[in-house]
């Protein structure tokens, strides 16, 4: 693949490597929520920080980040890892952040005895009315100067249960006139009464991400630790803990999250859309979740070439969804072998090839790779083509079929129009041509030069096949930056299902997972419900970007 240039991160690790940092190790963590399915923003963050450690001869942690005992499941766990492996990577260990809770109590602990914190009684509105604004500082709390001994003892009441949701929290003791809020005293510890899905009811009271995170990534010795840009006004706390416990010190690193156009990427969405039934689930191939491409016939390999190519930024964009899908239309040019399948039926019946001759025609399977080899296709007097392709009265540059009008039948032979039948509605029901007899591809002598060439099946050949051809699932380009609510945006007409499309007989063996270029329709590939006899095929993109401006 061709060379880019360093980014900024990999930049940062090649000098911290030059200068001896660490002694040169390099020890990256992708940090999920178990709250939900990986979307293709997560892709980015798990190319960049396994991408780096493999670039550079370190290793990468999988860290659940599980402090939140509400919103997680082991579902989830079970899909992010999935998700990890599919896309081509592997982690050095997995932890929780769940598993450090007796450390992190530990930690909080030996900073209440450093008079670094202290448990406030106060009321989430009064801590918030205390905390000031941006360009007024706050004010201390009335318990902001608790004795160790009695910040210790609250502490420890806080975990044995004696107190309710909200009643008390811990807060470090920073500073409440900091100009950064986030240094404003901000809380270590609140009580929740809650089933947490790994550590059971042993804990009544867990940590904020602010002193879950940096520390987890302290207790794992994590050299370099990677988020996005709205915890830049995180680092300095993050710094401050580290500090404060003088524990090995973690770098964070900020980039700007991925944002792709005509989806939403927050969780808390996709859940909406998935609850709601707007989708068939997590993985439909509308969503823009890595089970959702995959099940949509992306390539692990196209979604990490994109990755690597839209480069790291440190500031927010919204990349075009066409550019992801430039990516997997190129690698499936190469690789996906060409078959003719008929979404929208109408026969053909050509009236001087004998009624019951059968031949079998060889099609190559992808020009774009010479071993891909050949396959046969039964041809005979009665084929399907497309609707499209016939127009009672064509335009001058319609190169397909009309009445006297000439095209190519692929792999087969030039035919000539010669009629048309239509019911009492006017729509058509039969089209008739004549075959040349000498223009058989491959053989041509006719001498004959048409413009266009089609795709068709043999109608007593055909077997049938269920084609969902999926559309963006929004009709703006950012929905989560409209007024409203972002599902009064959603695409209606984001799935037209094709209950009985015509399929070359071939392909009636596919495999689940199988790609393949439609001729002049797109790559598909085959759904996972699919059965022996009921194949189901996903359009994972067009030929073209058919929303080109
Ligand atoms: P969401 O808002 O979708 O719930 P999140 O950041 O809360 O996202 P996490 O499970 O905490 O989700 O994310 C795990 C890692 O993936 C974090 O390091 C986070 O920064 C990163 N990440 C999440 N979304 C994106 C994105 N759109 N682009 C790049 N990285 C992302
Ligand atoms: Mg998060
Ligand atoms: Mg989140």
């Amino acid at each position: 693949s061709e060379e880019r240039s360093l980014n900024f991160i990999e930049q940062i690790v090649e000098d911290d490597i030059a200068n001896g940092v660490n002694g040169g190790r390099i020890l990256t963590r992708f940090p999920p929520e178990p709250n939900g399915y990986l979307h293709i923003g997560h892709a980015k963050s798990i190319c960049l920080n396994f991408g780096l450690a493999k670039k550079y001869n370190g290793k990468t942690n999988l860290r659940f980040d599980d402090t939140n005992p509400i919103t997680e499941d082991t579902e989830y766990v079970d899909s992010i890892m999935n998700d990890i492996r599919w896309l081509g990577f592997e982690w050095a260990d997995v932890f929780y952040a769940s598993d450090y809770f007796d450390q992190l109590y530990a930690f909080a602990e030996k900073l209440i005895g450093k008079g670094l914190a202290y448990v406030d009684d106060s009321s989430a509105e009064q801590i918030a009315q205390l905390k000031g604004t941006p360009t007024t500082p706050g004010t201390d709390s009335p318990y902001r100067n608790r004795s160790v001994e009695e910040n210790l003892q609250l502490f420890r009441d806080m975990k044995a249960g004696k107190y309710k949701d909200g009643e008390k929290v811990l807060r470090a003791k920073v500073d409440m006139a900091a100009p950064n809020m986030h240094m404003r005293d901000p809380i270590m510890y609140r009580i929740k009464h809650a089933h947490h899905h790994r550590t059971g009811d042993k804990w009544c009271i867990y940590p904020m991400y602010d002193f879950a995170h940096g520390q987890s990534d302290s207790i794992e010795e994590i050299t370099h630790s990677i988020c996005t840009l709205e915890f830049i006004p995180h680092r300095p706390l993050y710094d401050w803990f580290i500090k404060s416990l003088e524990i090995f010190p973690s770098h964070q690193y900020e980039f700007a999250r991925l944002n792709l156009s005509y989806t939403v990427m927050s969780k808390r969405k996709l859940l909406q859309l998935v609850n709601e039934g707007y989708v068939s689930g997590w993985d439909d191939p509308r969503m823009p979740t890595i089970s959702g491409f995959r099940r949509k016939g992306y390539t692990p390999s196209s979604i990490r070439n994109f990755c690597d190519r839209i480069g790291v930024a440190k500031r927010d964009n919204l990349i075009d969804l066409s550019t992801l899908e430039f990516f997997i239309r190129e690698e499936l040019n190469k690789t996906a072998n060409r078959v003719m399948v008929v979404l929208d039926p109408i026969k053909l019946v050509i009236t001087n090839y004998g009624k019951d001759k059968v031949e079998i025609l060889k099609g190559e399977n992808n020009p774009e790779d010479p071993g891909s080899g050949s396959r046969e296709i039964p041809f005979s007097n009665t084929i399907y083509i497309e609707r499209e392709d016939f127009m009672e009265e064509p335009p001058k540059k319609f190169f397909r079929l009309g009445p006297d009008l000439m095209v190519r039948l692929k792999h087969a032979y030039i035919v000539k129009c010669t009629g048309f039948d239509k019911d009492e509605s006017g729509n058509i029901t039969t089209v008739y041509a004549e075959y040349i007899e000498n223009s058989k591809s491959g053989e041509d002598t006719s001498g004959i030069h048409v413009k266009g060439t089609i795709h068709w099946v043999s109608a007593a050949h055909a077997k049938t096949a269920k084609v969902n051809l999926y559309d963006r699932l929004f009709k703006v380009e950012n929905p989560a930056m409209e007024e409203g609510d972002f599902k009064d945006f959603i695409n209606p007409d984001s799935l037209h299902v094709v209950e009985n499309a015509y399929i070359e007989p071939n392909l009636a063996s596919a495999k689940v997972g199988d790609r393949f270029q439609f001729l002049r329709k797109g790559y598909f590939s085959v759904d996972p419900d699919s059965k022996e006899g009921a194949l189901i095929f996903n359009r994972t993109v067009t030929l073209k970007d058919t929303w080109a401006k």
